[in-house]
């Protein structure tokens, strides 16, 4: 059977009526989950029905939920025998799916889900999988090594979800699923999950899904016009730090509405805008209906510019005054997107609709382009220069009306001028700064490093080479310094990328001159790419750029690292030509003289391939030699240290990662 739908937000039933139990419902609340999306509305009653489900719809519209919520649901916690099986394509995802699985289960006891993926000591895996769990996450390879080694046993499994199958079937992976599918029982219960259902994706549900209810999130088509639409690419700048610049420097703002996916979230939101300056709000299902009054009510009267809001608070408002809408979380579908930006361009006025898109949200931005018809710009965002420039000329605007309100009493506040300059012999320029410098406290002229900080530190491993704990990704506390990334910002790169074993020096466009440490470029590299710290070889710096050694990158890959900002500059990084002239200023050092004795060129000489097989075969070890190998010598004690101008620096990236896995 086939429900197709994308519902308009008011015909989206409540989690109660979906049938989820008290505990999950309570669960629901404290996470701020207002409604079920359309994906989950659709999936989970089938779920609880014990049916097969093939499900088509694309990443960030909440399927994590959609099948974690009637797997928690179906369990028997009494057994800590695997019950289900989620196969996702990357270890980035287990480890989502799997935090995600926590998440909705903090109110069941006994409940254990285990992430199973390759790269992490085997050794700590078998302890684990010993202690038992009834929900194992897990990439395909690594769950095949368990069950071939009869540390993973599936008799007790009763549902299987098959999560971002297309992706599975990109990489490769497609072969070991299905033998996955044939070593469990087949009266397991299975769900499959796609975001496009090419011919060899059909063929796998056709296989191994029985008479499976057929669900599709559709991009409805609809057009929006007086409506500019824009698109920002969450990179490198965190999320709240573009939202400020953009509520700056947009012209014609007037005022905005904000979107965001949680309860939880308008308040936490608004509240840092209010902490920044903005006369912002929250709008939100759990406030009353009075308040949620008040709040549209102001906005509409110009006490407040900026409502942060829910799609179910926002659904229906009508304030002609809302210039811009922002989608700061993207919405699950392309239907919500047209309901939250038919906010904006009202009563014949123009509308800007700008939505944030992390990399792996691209694929929604095309369905939205399609179902609106109409091209969605990309936007650079305005430099921190801009913003201090603009907030400087509003402020001389200030003054200026200022002086120009026949209410001010010019002759009373000259007298108090007059006195601080009489009484403490100073100019009334002197005066007049420090007014101006009390005026701008909250919402500064300048804006300094501290505020626009964050986000290049981001790209900085913690100082003591530690590992920043994941949840200090998550962006927070706006004005402190230190690791703030939005955690949607990095995609893993897979390992099987790399499976060429090929190496290549890289070009990027820091060097010496900009402040750069081979830390930060680790960091920048490792964190923002999300390539793995141990894969990231040689580097050497120069005055105004420097080289780093990584295995051969795909083009797309690549253009993502070219953006990656680090000491307030792109990477712009591109392969390194070997008869490319060095710098004059480059110092002589030690680097030189080993630099003769390394081959970058591809390997050509026989010894140099025997060099190469060798490190390969050291890196299937396990061990992480991609440095030595570069110089064509084993330096086990020198093990991913970097040069800089003869002096080696620690690639704590690769240290941090491995004292984790210890753990
Ligand atoms: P997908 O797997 O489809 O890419 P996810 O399950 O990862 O999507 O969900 C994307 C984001 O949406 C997550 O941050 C999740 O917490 C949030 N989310 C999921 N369902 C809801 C909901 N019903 N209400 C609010 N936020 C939700
Ligand atoms: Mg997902």
């Amino acid at each position: 059977m086939m429900t197709e739908t994308s519902h308009p937000p008011t015909a989206m039933p409540s989690f109660e009526q979906l049938g989820l139990p008290d505990h999950l419902l309570a669960t629901l609340a404290e996470v701020g989950y207002e409604t079920p999306s359309p994906i989950q509305a659709m999936c989970i009653p089938h779920l609880l029905a014990g049916h097969d489900l093939l499900g088509e719809a694309q990443t960030g519209t909440g399927k994590t939920a959609a099948f974690a919520l009637p797997i928690l649901v179906r369990l028997d916690l009494a057994s800590k025998e695997p019950q289900a099986l989620v196969l996702t394509p990357t270890r980035e995802l287990a480890l989502q799916v799997s935090e995600a699985f926590t998440r909705y289960a903090r109110h069941l006891r006994n409940f254990h889900v285990l992430p199973i993926y390759g790269g992490q000591s085997m050794v700590v895996q078998l302890r684990q999988l010993a202690r038992g769990a009834q929900v194992i996450v897990g990439t395909p390879g690594r769950i095949m090594d368990h069950l071939e080694r009869g540390s993973l046993k599936f008799d007790a499994l009763s549902m299987l979800v098959l999560d971002e199958a297309d992706e599975m079937l990109r990489m490769g992976f497609i072969d070991d699923v299905e033998w996955i599918l044939e070593h469990t029982p087949s009266t397991r219960q299975t769900a499959l999950f796609s975001a496009t259902l090419p011919a060899a994706i059909r063929g796998v549900a056709h296989r191994h899904l029985r008479e499976p209810e057929e669900v599709r999130i559709r991009a409805a088509t609809t057009t929006v016009e007086k409506i500019r639409q824009r698109y920002w690419l969450v990179r490198g700048v965190d999320k709240l730090d573009a939202l400020t610049r953009i509520l700056d420097a947009e012209e014609k703002l007037d005022a905005a509405l904000v979107f965001v996916r949680t309860k939880i979230g308008t308040e936490e939101l608004a509240d840092k805008l209010a902490a920044r300056g903005y006369a912002a709000a929250a709008l939100n299902g759990d406030m009353t209906q009075g308040l949620r009054e008040r709040v549209i009510e102001q906005l509409k009267n110009g006490s407040l510019d900026i409502v942060v809001a829910t799609d179910v608070a926002a659904r229906g408002i009508d304030v002609p005054r809302i210039s811009h809408v922002i989608n700061y979380d993207i919405p699950y579908d392309t239907e919500a997107y047209v309901h939250r930006i038919g906010r904006t361009g009202r009563a014949g006025r123009e509308g800007v609709a700008i939505l944030f898109v992390a990399p792996r949200e691209r694929r929604m931005l095309k369905s939205i382009e399609h179902a609106t018809r109409q091209p969605i710009e990309p936007i650079a965002l305005p430099s921190r220069e801009d913003v201090s420039s603009l907030r400087i000329s509003q402020f001389k605007q200030k003054v200026l009306d200022t002086l120009a309100d026949p209410d001010m009493e010019p002759g009373f506040f000259m007298n108090v001028v007059e006195e601080i300059v009489e009484e403490n012999d100073l100019s009334s320029r002197e005066v007049a700064a420090a007014l101006a410098y009390l005026v701008q406290v909250g919402r500064p002229l300048q804006i300094e490093e501290e505020e626009g900080r964050g986000w290049e530190q981001a790209t900085v491993l913690h100082p003591q080479g530690k590992p920043p704990r994941r949840e200090s990704f998550v962006a927070d506390a706006p004005r402190t310094r230190g690791a703030r990334r939005d955690r949607n910002t990095t995609d893993a790169v897979p390992e099987k990328v790399f499976a060429s074993g090929k190496t290549q020096r890289y070009r990027i466009a820091v060097g010496r001159d900009h402040g750069v440490t081979p830390r930060e470029i680790v960091g920048a590299i490792a964190n923002e790419g999300g390539i793995e710290g141990k894969l990231i070889g040689q580097i050497d710096l120069f005055n105004d750029f420097s080289t780093v050694e990584l295995p051969a990158l795909p083009s797309g890959l690549l253009a993502t690292l070219k953006r990656i900002v680090v000491c307030n500059r792109p990477l712009d990084m591109r392969p390194f030509r070997e008869d490319e002239a060095l710098p004059a200023r480059r110092p002589r050092s030690a680097v030189d003289s080993r630099r003769d004795d390394r081959s970058h060129k591809a390997a050509a000489k026989p010894w140099e391939k025997q060099a190469r097989e060798k490190q390969v075969q050291e890196k299937r070890g396990g061990r992480e030699k991609w440095i030595s190998r570069s110089s064509g010598e084993s330096r086990p004690s020198r093990k991913n240290a970097v040069q800089q101008g003869g002096r080696s620096f620690t690639n704590h990236t690769t240290s941090w990662k491995k004292r984790r896995e210890q753990k």
